[in-house]
């Protein structure tokens, strides 16, 4: 079984994981930190929960420990985009836990909240920034921050960011970064405008996946009623609508699974 110590991680991190409960790499986990501590772009198929968050952090807080180079007031070293302010909220605690008894810093920019705040957070640099693009957007219209020295870039969730509309803010954040740097992308599908954002952002990236594509999330409960008839298909449908009134429905009809004498 592969371990963390497996993967290339140094000590110090190593003793944080165990100090976390973190005992062995989920799937994502030990496909993709050698890949990325050796330099490559990755393109991960993976959805949240399957350890994703320590797939990325992981390695680029080892390279940028292992560097030394510290971020300038007001820039960074490592772009991390989410979809939304849940996720970057939970990605930045999570990459806060790893970087304990490190010098390095995590910064958070989401809409919502206090902008002047976000912008003085910023005002000393922070080696990763886990941001919306929308507020990101802002505070580099308000000279809060720049992505001159960013050396990594990860787009989180990039099916997500799409389905939300995100495609013009990231167009005019990546040509903000730094064309000589890392990129990392992670999305549960692989939709055909996802495969085109992958070759304009990434160069030669190697894919990883842990999930086939159309899995359904872990969220979704799947089952099956077996009917005597397409009637008592009607009834079943109805009685499970009512059941759930405040579930969202979707119904189409699918060839029938039996095979008939
Ligand atoms: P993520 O997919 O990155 O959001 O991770 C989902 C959850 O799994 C988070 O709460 C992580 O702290 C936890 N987790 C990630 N990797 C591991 C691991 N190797 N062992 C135990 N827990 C983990």
């Amino acid at each position: 079984m592969t371990t963390f110590k497996d993967l290339g991680l140094s000590e110090h991190i190593l003793s944080t994981l165990a100090a976390q409960g973190f005992e062995v790499p989920t799937p994502i986990q030990a496909q993709a930190i050698p890949l990325v501590m050796a330099g490559n772009d990755l393109i991960g198929l993976a959805q949240t929960g399957t350890g994703k968050t320590a797939a990325f952090g992981l390695p680029m807080i080892e390279k940028m420990l292992a560097s030394g180079k510290r971020p300038d007031p007001r820039n960074i070293n490592a772009l991390v985009l989410a979809p939304t302010r849940e996720l970057v909220n939970q990605i930045a605690s999570n990459l806060k836990d790893f970087v304990k008894k490190t010098p390095l810093k995590i910064g958070l920019v989401v809409g919502g909240a206090s902008i002047n705040k976000q912008s003085e957070q910023l005002s000393r640099g922070v080696d990763i920034l886990v941001a919306t693009p929308g507020r990101l957007l802002d505070l580099i219209a308000r000279k809060a921050v720049t992505l001159t020295q960013a050396r990594f870039l990860v787009l989180d969730e990039a099916d997500q960011m799409l389905d939300l509309g995100f495609i013009h803010d990231l167009r005019k954040i990546s040509k903000m970064v730094p064309k000589n740097r890392q990129t990392l992308l992670f999305s549960a599908t692989m939709p055909k405008a996802i495969a085109e954002l992958a070759s304009e952002y990434l160069s030669n990236p190697v894919t990883v996946q842990v999930t086939p594509p159309g899995k359904a999330a872990d969220k979704v409960e799947q089952y099956v009623h077996f009917v005597q008839g397409a009637s008592q298909k009607t009834e079943i449908l109805k009685k499970t609508l009512t059941e759930n009134p405040d579930g969202r429905a979707m119904v189409s009809r699918a060839p029938s699974m039996v095979p008939k004498n």
